[in-house]
């Protein structure tokens, strides 16, 4: 949540500054800015709204700043405004700064600080930070810089700059993410690496606690408290412009739901061998006797990977034996979890940065729990804090409904069950050669899949665009295909919409049914007269329904409205095709409503505050 993005070298900092925030606009879009600095002076231009109204602004401005920083908000305290959006200032304008993140004590902060005489403009949390490193400025702009993250709690990544320090940017980070970008002569902060795609691959990741300074041509990064220089490795990042642009498609949403049939194929590749039916994952770090002796599995995730927390938990016990749990990071970190020995904990996230997730995974390790990542962005810092895991290889997400990543996590969390179960012998011989056969087959399905049924899609998408609610229904693995159908539709249409096992519609949500409340059947094989029950069920009530079943199913077609077939495959893996329908109806229906689909109002990727 929010891109923040800093800038010194030798090129023309507006130019840097704002091709980095079209890239990080996914994160935040409810206001952009930039400060340069130019003849000893801070020059801020900002405005609410998307990254283009800032545009209009500085268009046919030609600032020869080479240094500066960069903000595009979600906005957490204040509204967004052009007031409360970033950068802010201090009071004499000499100090500016960005922030990702909440000041969680800025209340008290701010109430010292106007006793003290600083006049405060915007209602941000983020402003105390620009007036603390004013009121401990006594010439010194890292001095002041280092007795601010003293004084400041919560989550954040900051950079500042200072009037009086030319062509120098500091920053620190605390929970949410910070990367130093390296090129020749030139050096970049950002958010995350799509904001220096094109300019550099060389980034050192910054952990939590440690402060950065940038100039030109040079950077350290140093213990705040000792003020030491910290040594760290350099790393390399493999995103391609091609990867981060559009490529074609109208929206990035859309080119990412194509995207599956190749990303399903980089979640198993390598890790799934058709020969002998084996599975194996480099990343876990357990031998057999671990795998023998664990008791119970979580899964712990927000959103999205939450759903595929459901998935996981169902086939990990159902493939592995063992006893499997699947929570909500949030919950799980506040209810005083008890732990023990032979637990292990996956923690789920794209981004590798919600901060619900990694605050959960943190908690695991202080009580001495065994943690592990699956998470989409290498070197984030959900990957790097697990120090062990399984990466889902998607690629750059950008759209801020997930998509490629939600059925790479699926395919990740079913290896992971089947390679527990190869070492604890639970998977039947012809079980796993079937999951392991059909998985091999999915990309081409999923791309036959694909060319097949746009305008099917199209078509029920259009017919049922201007529905007000909609019920979404699957059983057993289905059941969470069923809430990420609903999920989908909801944060892109605006559309209420709920997704239920299909059995417990009964106890509550039937009420709502009329010709009015379309209901949405996952009725692929699994349990599949059971659901056909609840279908009569719904239909008994007058409800329009558009089932996804199994392709030769005649049945069904007498029952429902409509139908989307797709190939039969083996249950385990069958889910992962049934959403990419439930994907592209919320895309077509939100398309034809002319919402942005990309960018949700009141929501953004990467969710890096509580
Ligand atoms: N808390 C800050 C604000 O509301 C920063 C939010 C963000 O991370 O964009 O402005």
């Amino acid at each position: 949540m929010c891109g923040i993005v800093g800038y010194t070298g030798n090129k023309k900092a507006k130019d840097i500054l704002i091709s980095g925030l079209k890239n990080l606009e996914y994160r935040g879009y409810d206001s952009a800015g930039i400060c340069l600095q130019e003849n000893n002076e801070l020059l801020i231009f900002k405005d609410k709204g998307r990254i283009k109204n800032l545009i209009t602004i500085i268009d046919g401005l030609s600032p020869n700043a080479i240094s500066g920083i960069g903000h595009t908000r979600w906005a957490t305290h204040g509204e967004p405004n052009q007031i409360n959006s970033h950068p802010h200032t201090d009071c004499k304008n000499s100090i500016a700064i960005v922030h990702n993140g909440i000041i969680e004590n800025y209340t008290e902060i701010k109430k010292f600080l106007e006793s003290k005489g600083h006049i405060f403009k915007s209602e941000t949390d983020s402003e105390v930070i620009s007036h603390l490193i004013e009121e401990f400025y006594e010439g010194d702009f890292k001095e002041a810089f280092l007795n601010m993250l003293k004084i400041i709690e919560g989550a954040y990544a900051i950079l500042a700059m200072d009037k009086n320090t030319p062509n120098t940017i500091i920053g620190a980070r605390k929970g949410s993410p910070l990367i130093l970008g390296i090129g020749n002569n030139e050096n970049f902060l950002v958010s995350d690496p799509s904001a220096i795609v094109g300019y550099t691959a060389n980034v050192v990741y910054l952990d939590d606690g440690e402060v950065v300074i940038i100039k030109n041509n040079e950077f350290e990064i140093l213990d705040p408290v000792s003020k030491k220089s910290i040594n760290k490795k350099v790393e390399h990042i493999s995103w391609s412009l091609k990867e981060i642009s559009k490529d074609g498609y109208p929206d990035f949403m859309l080119k990412e739901i194509f995207e599956q049939q190749q990303t399903i194929k980089n979640a198993f590749r390598g890790r799934i061998s058709i020969e002998n039916y084996d599975v194996k994952l480099g990343g876990l770090k357990l031998t057999p006797k671990d795998i023998q002796d664990i008791q119970r599995v979580f899964f712990i995730s927000c959103g999205t990977s939450w759903h595929a927390g459901i998935y996981a938990k169902y086939v990990m016990e159902d493939l592995s034996r063992i006893i499997s749990e699947h929570e909500y990071a949030s919950e799980f970190r506040y209810r005083n979890p008890l732990i023990k020995e032979d637990d292990i904990f996956f923690f789920i996230s794209q981004s590798g940065e919600t901060a619900d997730t990694l605050a959960a995974l943190k908690l695991v390790k202080q009580l001495n729990g065994r943690v592990y990542g699956i998470t989409n962005v290498v070197g984030s810092s959900i990957a790097r804090e697990a120090g062990q895991g399984v990466y889902t290889h998607a690629g750059p997400e950008i759209g801020v409904a997930s998509t490629k990543a939600f059925t790479s996590q699926l395919v990740v969390t079913l290896l992971i069950a089947l390679y527990f179960g190869k070492f604890r012998k639970t998977v039947p011989q012809d079980k796993l050669i079937k999951i392991i056969e059909d998985l091999n087959k999915l990309p081409d399905i999923v791309e036959n899949f694909l060319k097949k049924n746009i305008e099917i899609l199209k078509s029920i998408s259009f017919k049922y665009k201007d529905i007000s609610n909609a019920l979404y229904l699957g059983r057993g693995l289905n059941f969470p295909i069923a809430l990420e159908g609903a999920l989908k539709l909801k944060e892109i249409s605006y559309i209420h919409a709920e997704g239920y096992p299909a059995a417990e519609m009964k106890h509550g949500p039937i009420a709502l049914i009329d010709k009015n409340f379309p209901v949405f059947v996952i009725a692929t094989r699994e349990l599949y007269e059971k659901v056909i029950s609840n279908i009569e069920e719904v239909k008994a009530r007058g409800a329009k329904v558009v089932a996804i079943a199994n392709e030769g199913d005649k049945k069904i077609t007498k029952l429902a409205d409509d139908v989307i077939f797709v190939p039969e495959l083996e249950y385990h893996v069958q889910p992962i095709i049934n959403v990419i329908p439930l994907q592209l109806i919320a895309y077509y229906i939100a398309s034809f409503k002319g919402k942005d689909v990309d960018k949700p109002r009141n929501l953004a990727k990467s969710v890096t505050v509580e």
